[in-house]
């Protein structure tokens, strides 16, 4: 059987690896969750700004790995061999702090997992593939605004932070890198009566990027209203694209929809 990649693309710039560490913003004190924490580049530089540092690692000998070469100095350290996509943060204390570069494969999972998280996170610096940082910073009329795009906003402040080209790493991977933050918000940036409608319809509304909404929407065909030629929803003129659309206005429109007895 072939052995799964794990998107072990390993560090090897030590300047980009500083900056890093500058951006994660990490004081003495700070409890630090690392996400596969691999040859232990980024863990070192952490562990010498403060000792309370827990690591996810999937891979059983980069798991032993870590713990040969750091356990000894640093008895704070706890090492968790597992999926860091399906791990229970909440067995973790409130308050820390995120840093990872993550592998690329499971990124978009593990992400959302944090997020589902994140009342119990101060904030994260994530290392990701360009492409999908574009979309989490994508702003409505932008190409990369996606469904993604909302989810993360919704729940967090997002900042890009720094471009990572693949020269950094190795082995090199075809594609280059992007460092961003992410805070949680302590209440979501809309106010929505039913998230879930919130979610099904942003979804719904960009399901086929190229189509308009009427014809994304169907769903809700009946609360369609013809005005003056054109076809509304909650005032919303539906020969747009989704791409179009704020959060304030998926917002209304499933304020608009909800019903509490449905
Ligand atoms: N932090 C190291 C660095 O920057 O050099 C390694 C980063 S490498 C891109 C991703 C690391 O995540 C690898 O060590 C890999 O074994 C580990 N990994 C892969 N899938 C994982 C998962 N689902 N949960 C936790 N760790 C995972």
């Amino acid at each position: 059987m072939r052995k799964r990649p794990l998107g072990q693309n390993f560090l090897i710039d030590p300047e980009i690896t500083q900056k890093i560490i500058e951006l994660a913003d990490i004081k003495p004190g700070d409890s630090v969750v690392e996400i596969g924490p691999g040859k232990g580049v980024l863990t070192q530089r952490l562990l010498s700004i403060t000792p309370s540092l827990t690591v996810i690692e999937l891979d059983p000998k980069l798991c032993r790995e870590i713990k040969n070469r750091f356990c000894k100095d640093h008895p704070d350290i706890k090492i968790m061999e597992g999926d860091a996509a399906k791990f229970d943060y909440s067995s973790l204390k409130p308050g820390f702090k995120v840093v990872s570069n993550l592998p690329y494969y499971a990124a978009t999972p593990i992400m959302k997992k944090l997020i589902h998280f994140g009342s119990r996170i101060q904030n994260m610096t994530l290392m990701m593939q360009k492409e999908v940082v574009d979309r989490l910073t994508a702003q409505p009329g932008n190409r990369e605004y996606s469904s993604l795009s909302v989810f993360v906003q919704y729940h967090c402040q997002v900042e890009r932070l720094l471009e990572i080209p693949n020269t950094a790493f190795s082995p090199r991977p075809q594609i280059d890198s992007s460092l961003f933050s992410l805070k949680p918000l302590a209440r979501p940036k809309v106010q929505v009566e039913d998230p879930q409608l919130f979610f099904k319809i942003v979804n719904a509304a960009f399901f086929h990027k190229r189509k308009m909404l009427k014809n994304n929407l169907k769903l809700w065909k009946k609360h369609f209203i013809d005005q003056q030629g054109q076809t509304r929803l909650a005032g919303i003129d539906l020969s747009r694209r989704g791409e179009t659309l704020s959060m304030s206005d998926f917002a209304n429109m499933a304020n608009y929809l909800y019903s509490p007895n449905e």
